[in-house]
């Protein structure tokens, strides 16, 4: 009698997987971000990698005085010839920092450095190069200016790149370089950001052994280095949260209960990996019933095709497969973005773009295929080749790899030459 053979990761066209995006869509409609009254007031070197919770406004206009943009002469423009050419006498120097307080009448001139504020009188920068100095000795008495001078030019007007009272960052932004600067530049050294989420995460299976005991040590037959609890911890790292390391977990209901009932104590987010697989659903499933409201999803994905997702008491959790490598696309592809909303950060589409593919990729359809790839420049163009051995335990690959080469459910695969998606990790980790 033929076996009669039950679905499984073997498959690419289980009608029950769900699809990514539907996955992604019913994550984010549970997700609630945090609010006003979550944020906190942080000095501006600790705000980096922190979320704004109140727009920033400018106090001040930023250039806060008018300025010139160039070393020159700074004039009065009723004073520039219709034909031929003019002498004005030069006052004094406006030097970046040190004005020059007297100001211009007409016919007059003052020597003005790059940044120097414009001179009572004045309104044009008429630069060095263009202008002839009559000297006296060592000193510039006058200087010659022609009709083809341009009004106006060179000279910052003050806000003319902010006013006073524009908003310079808005909520919901991550704070980057970029923005410590332009901060510091308005004058403030205070940021009200959203308060750090509390995350926390453990690893499931007899078979892990913990660093923490084992480092260095060899392992009995059957037991392997809990390596997940490492890579989340590095992960999330990243994104600047409170981590509550419950280390790992064995394979039991109780053990099971006991961590998810600590972790939804202090936790905004849980997250565990393994026993999420068919082999153990069970006893996971029928533990997360009693005490929280969690589904569990085939996806249309590889790898990772296991996910739980929902909620234990007020936390929300995520129960990701055991693979090393699944761990770390699961995470990036549906854990990132909801911990990103969740930290009230404007969360946008990751960020992926089409290139050319150097090689061949083998593909079936019914499933989207997250591929470990190696972007590289070759002959001008930027193309993309495979890791090699795509398997769900070689983290190598991933080290590897500097993208994801993300193939659609439908994709048959790739010839050489063929375009595809690739999503690098620079924007991702
Ligand atoms: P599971 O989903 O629990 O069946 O695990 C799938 C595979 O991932 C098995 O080969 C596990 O041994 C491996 N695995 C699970 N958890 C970890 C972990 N924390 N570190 C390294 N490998 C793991
Ligand atoms: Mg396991």
């Amino acid at each position: 009698m033929a076996i009669e053979k039950q679905p499984s990761c073997e498959d690419d066209n289980e009608p029950e997987l769900l699809p990514v995006e539907i996955a992604l869509e019913r994550i984010a409609a549970q997700i609630a971000p945090l609010t006003a009254a979550d944020g906190e007031q942080v000095p501006l070197r600790e705000s980096l990698g922190r979320v704004v919770a109140q727009p920033i406004r400018s106090p001040i206009n930023v250039p806060a005085y008018t300025n010139s943009a160039m070393d020159g002469y700074a004039i009065n423009s009723l004073d520039i010839p219709a034909s031929g050419e003019v002498s004005l006498t030069v006052v004094g120097t406006a030097w970046a920092g040190r004005p020059l307080e007297s100001g211009l009448a007409r016919g007059e001139a003052a020597r003005i450095m790059t940044g120097g504020m414009m001179p009572e009188g004045s309104d044009t920068v008429a630069i060095q190069e263009h202008v002839e100095p009559v000297f006296s000795g060592d000193t510039i008495i006058s200087v010659r200016i022609d009709a083809s001078t341009q009004s106006g030019r060179n000279v910052r007007q003050a806000g003319e790149d902010i006013k006073t009272g524009d908003v310079i960052v808005e909520s919901g932004e991550l704070i980057s370089p970029a923005h410590v600067g332009l901060i510091a530049s308005l004058g403030i050294d205070k940021v009200d950001v959203f308060r750090k989420l509390k995350v926390a995460f453990f690893s499931t299976g007899d078979e892990l052994r913990a660093l923490e005991t084992y480092a260095g040590k060899t392992l009995d037959h059957g037991e392997i280095f809990d390596s997940n609890r490492h890579t989340l911890f590095a992960m999330l790292h990243r994104l600047d949260v409170e981590l509550i390391d419950l280390g790992v977990v064995p394979d039991t209901a109780d053990d099971t209960r006991r961590a998810l009932m600590e972790a939804a104590a202090v936790a905004d987010v849980i997250i565990s990996s393994g026993g999420v697989s068919a082999g153990q659903a069970d006893f996971v499933s029928k533990t997360l019933a009693e005490i929280g409201e969690v589904t569990f999803w085939k996806l249309a994905m590889r790898p990772g095709r296991p996910l739980a997702c929902g909620r234990i008491g007020a936390a929300h959790f995520f129960g990701l497969p055991g693979n090393p490598v699944a761990v770390m696309v699961t995470f990036y592809e549906f854990v990132q973005p909801a911990i990103k909303r969740m930290m009230g950060c404007n969360v946008t589409e990751p960020q992926r773009f089409t290139v050319s593919s150097a090689v061949k990729i083998r593909k079936v359809p019914g499933r989207i295929e997250y591929q470990r790839g190696i972007l590289e420049r070759e002959n001008g163009q930027l193309v993309v080749r495979t890791t090699g051995k795509q398997g769900a335990g070689r983290l190598t690959s991933m080290c590897l790899a500097n993208c994801l080469i993300v193939l659609p459910v439908e994709c048959d695969g790739i010839a050489p030459g063929d375009p595809v998606e690739v999503q690098p990790f620079h924007a991702l980790m």
